[in-house]
C-alpha cells in the first residue's frame, strides 16, 4: 500500500524521522546518566513507545488511565501517570498498581488524605510523587509556601503512601521563541525542582526522583545537574508549534494529515481535512505562526497557500491553487501533533510512502 491508496484524512508518522527524533533523545540523556520516561501521549501507542524507550529503563509517563491500561497490558510494568489524581479515579488507579508500578501525582492534601484513605482500607501500599510548580502556574506546590512542605511531610509520613520524589513540567516553555530562551526556562526548572528536593531532603524528607521536562526544555535544555528522570513526549513526532518556538526543524516534523482536495476556487481550496482531523489548536501565533497547518504537496514542497480556517470537515486554504483539481492529495504539518493523533482512529507508519505499520492509538479515559 502507498499514500495514493489511502482513504483521506489520514495521519501518517514517517517512520524514520520518527527513528530519529527517538534515537536523539534517548542518546542526549543516557549520556547524562538521566533516565529518559518518555510521555505516551503524543501518540497513545505501545509500539512507538518500545522505540522511545530503547537504552532507557522501560519507564513510560501517560496522561489518563486508559494510556495506563492499554500500556500495562501491553507489557509495559512502570508506569507514572502525570496528571494530579483525581479522587473519582482512586479506586481503579489503585487497582491497576496492584499488577505494576504505577505512581500516581498528588498535589492538594485532600487528595492525598482520600488515597491513603482507600489505600489503608485495600491493605495496599501505593507509590505518588508530588508535582512542584516550576513556573508554568498550571498545576503543582510552590516550592516557597510553607504547605508544601507539610504536604511532603504528610506524603513521606504515610505508612500507605510511599513518596518516590518530585515531578514538574516546565508548559511554559511553549511561550517562549528561540534555543536561548527555552535554555533558560529549562535551567529554571531544574533551580527549582532540584532546589525543592535538596531543601525537602534538608528537612529529613527522602527525595529519589526529580522529574523534570518538556520537549522543548528537553531539546534545548543544557543543564540538569540534580535532575534524575526527564519526561518529554511530543519530540517523537514534533510539529510546527516545537519548529516555530526553535525546539525543531520543520524538516524533523514526523506527523503529517493526508488530506485531499474536495475543492478549487480561484482565492483557495477546500481539503477534506477540518477541525476534526487537524484540531483547532491555533499553534504558536506569538512566534509567528499563521494557520492551522502548513500545506505541503506529496514531494514535502511548501504550497502558497494559508490554513486560515477550518470547520467541522472543511479546511479551507487561502491562496492561489496553482494546477491544483479536486481529487489531488496534499500533506499538512499540523500545529499540534499530539492533538491530531488523539483524534485520529488509526495512525499510519510508512517509509518513503510506503506503508509498513497501522496503529491504533489508546482512546478515552
Ligand atoms: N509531563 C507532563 C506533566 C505533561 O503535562 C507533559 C505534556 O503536556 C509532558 C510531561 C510532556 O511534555 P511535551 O508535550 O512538551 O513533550
Amino acid at each position: 500500500v502507498s499514500l495514493g491508496d489511502l482513504p483521506t484524512p489520514a495521519a501518517l508518522v514517517d517512520l524514520d524521522r520518527l527513528q530519529a527524533n527517538c534515537r536523539w533523545m534517548s542518546r542526549r540523556f543516557a549520556g547524562r546518566g538521566v533516565s529518559l520516561r518518555p510521555h505516551v501521549k503524543t501518540h497513545k501507542v505501545p509500539a512507538i513507545a518500545r522505540m522511545q524507550v530503547e537504552g532507557h529503563s522501560g519507564g513510560v509517563t501517560v496522561s489518563t488511565l486508559a494510556e495506563a491500561r492499554a500500556f500495562a497490558a501491553a507489557g509495559f510494568e512502570d508506569l507514572c501517570w502525570a496528571l494530579p489524581l483525581p479522587p473519582s479515579r482512586i479506586d481503579e488507579a489503585l487497582d491497576l498498581a496492584r499488577g505494576i508500578r504505577l505512581s500516581l501525582l498528588v498535589e492538594h492534601p485532600r487528595t492525598a488524605e482520600l488515597l491513603e484513605r482507600s489505600a489503608r482500607r485495600r491493605g495496599q501500599r501505593v507509590s505518588v510523587r508530588l508535582e512542584v510548580d516550576c513556573g508554568y502556574g498550571r498545576t503543582g506546590v510552590l516550592p516557597s509556601a510553607p504547605s508544601s512542605l507539610a504536604l511532603a511531610r504528610q506524603l513521606s509520613d504515610s505508612d500507605w503512601l510511599e513518596l518516590e520524589g518530585l515531578l514538574s513540567h516546565a508548559g511554559h516553555a511553549y511561550g517562549a521563541r528561540g534555543a536561548a530562551a527555552i535554555s533558560a526556562i529549562a535551567d529554571q526548572e531544574t533551580r527549582v525542582t532540584v532546589g525543592f528536593a535538596e531543601a525537602l531532603r534538608a528537612q529529613g524528607v527522602p527525595v529519589r526522583v526529580v522529574s523534570t521536562g518538556s520537549t522543548p526544555t528537553c531539546r534545548r535544555g543544557e543543564h540538569f545537574e540534580g535532575v534524575t528522570e526527564v519526561r518529554p513526549g511530543n519530540y517523537a513526532l514534533f510539529d510546527l508549534h516545537q519548529a516555530a518556538i526553535g525546539a525543531c526543524e520543520l524538516d524533523e516534523i514526523a506527523l503529517e494529515v493526508l488530506a485531499t482536495v474536495i475543492g478549487v476556487y480561484s482565492d483557495r481550496v477546500v481539503l477534506d481535512a477540518g477541525a476534526l482531523a487537524l484540531s483547532k489548536d491555533p499553534g504558536a501565533s506569538h512566534a509567528g505562526l499563521r494557520g492551522y497547518g502548513l500545506v505541503m504537496d506529496l514531494q514535502r514542497r511548501e504550497l502558497p497557500l494559508e490554513l486560515s480556517s477550518l470547520s467541522q470537515e472543511h479546511g479551507i486554504a487561502t491562496g492561489d491553487p496553482g494546477g491544483l483539481e479536486p481529487g489531488d492529495r496534499v500533506r499538512i504539518l499540523p500545529n499540534h501533533s499530539c492533538l491530531v493523533t488523539a483524534l485520529h482512529p488509526e495512525l499510519v507508519g510508512h517509509r518513503g510512502g510506503r506503508v509498513e505499520a497501522r496503529w491504533q492509538p489508546v482512546r478515552g479515559w
